[in-house]
């Protein structure tokens, strides 16, 4: 069997360490190191953010490995502290609902599987943040039965079905910058925005040049709502039917442009074509504004930049517009804050905003994008006047003029 073999050495180490008895370190693993058959390491360490929720959230990633011929399942993830207290923790549906995996299904990773879990350990506004954070982690193992698929894990062997571990330690980044808004007016929904589900902007974990990067983990798509809290209306498919198609997008701070992108035509709403690595951002800038913090705007209308490479732009300055440019299904602009002045090749940092109100949270369907039904909001959650806050999902956002 090739777990016996793969555990063979172990029971000869344990056999060996046992005559041995009575010296200080008379084993081979003590009780706190774990023969867990799976790596678990953060992407990047989490830098802290003050949502619009009040609490301060570190939305980071844990990169998992099954580094063995096992079926692995993730059962539960916690995030603890030094002292292992509990911070936070996912177990069952609310598990797989932030567990994105690269082959196998759900929770369980197949033989040399691999997975990204998406962590939101939040906090109290005031609480003080422990200097670090680890993952207290327990898996299950399965054996690959005869036709390769899971079989019960067999009794005596010297390692259980079961096991718990902490590792994955990090750090704790800076904080949140706080910059101005993009956009001026009332109505915008911060769509796929931070923290607590996995959005296509946090689940967008890729590998660039052998590192793994998530450069979009604090992005939002902003989209507005008309006075009829409709997205569109008229033809879905015409640019015209959104009547925030043309607004101005402002720079979030003083910077210095490094990159920038300005051959996408408008791609038509409800479709994506002629789509390539290079114009995947559709017309965008990407402008260094200090500190290590990269402002990136996405989707812009062709022909709209009013800034060019090198150029130094200030806070509040119009440096495009809106438009329906690169990877896009409609308009919107997409803004993110990032590590790097590539917005691929980057990791995304958080930011706050310095002001905006809020009615509420929009329950965002199909048909909001599909038929321009009005969106229903929820004016129970999020809504009031916010400082120096990160707007979060689907929240909608009045930034004044
Ligand atoms: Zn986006």
């Amino acid at each position: 069997m090739r777990l016996r073999s793969m555990l063979a050495g172990l029971v000869a180490a344990v056999a060996l360490e046992a005559s041995c008895a009575g010296a200080a370190l008379a084993q081979s693993l003590k009780a706190d190191e774990v023969l867990s058959s799976t790596s678990v390491q953060p992407i990047s360490a989490p830098n802290p953010v003050a949502g619009a929720d009040g609490r301060v959230h570190l939305a980071y990633e844990l990169l998992v490995v099954n580094a063995s011929r096992l079926f692995m399942t993730l059962d539960k993830v916690e995030a603890v502290d030094a002292s292992g207290s509990s911070l936070w923790s996912l177990e069952g549906d609310a598990l797989a609902a932030m567990i994105q995996t690269y082959s196998g299904g759900a929770q369980q990773l197949p033989p040399g599987g691999s997975a990204v879990v998406f962590m939101d350990v939040n906090f109290a506004a005031d609480a003080a943040l422990p200097k670090e954070v680890l993952a207290r982690v327990t898996v299950s193992r399965k054996i690959a039965g005869a036709d390769g698929k899971p079989a019960a894990f067999p009794a005596g062997e010297p390692v259980p079905e079961t096991v718990t571990f902490t590792g994955a330690a990090t750090g704790i980044g800076a904080g949140a910058r706080v910059i101005e808004p993009p956009l001026r007016g009332k109505g915008w929904l911060a769509v796929n925005g931070c923290c607590d589900s996995l959005t296509s902007h946090r689940g967008g974990v890729m590998a660039v040049n052998g590192l793994l990067r998530v450069p979009e983990r604090f992005a939002i798509d902003w989209i507005q709502m008309d006075t009829g809290d409709r997205v569109f209306d008229g033809d879905v498919s015409k640019l015209a039917s959104y009547p925030y198609y043309g607004a101005e997008v402002h720079s979030v701070a003083d910077g210095v442009v490094v990159n920038v992108y300005d051959e996408a035509d408008e791609q038509t709403p409800g479709t994506i074509k002629g789509i390539t690595t290079e114009n995947i951002g559709g017309n965008m800038l990407a402008i260094d504004i200090g500190g290590g913090a990269y402002a990136f705007y996405a989707h812009m209308q062709r022909g709209s930049l009013k800034v060019k490479l090198g150029d130094k732009v200030k806070a509040g300055e119009v440096i495009g517009l809106l438009g329906n440019t690169g990877n896009t299904t409609g308009p919107h602009l997409h803004f993110h804050l990032m590590d790097g002045p590539s917005p691929l090749d980057a990791n995304g940092l958080p930011f706050v905003l310095t002001r905006f109100s809020s009615p509420g949270v929009a329950e965002v369907t199909e048909d909001t994008f599909e038929k321009g039904s009005p969106v229903r909001i929820d004016a129970s959650r999020l809504a009031g006047d916010h400082r120096d806050q990160l707007p979060l999902n689907n929240q909608v956002v009045d930034f004044g003029d």
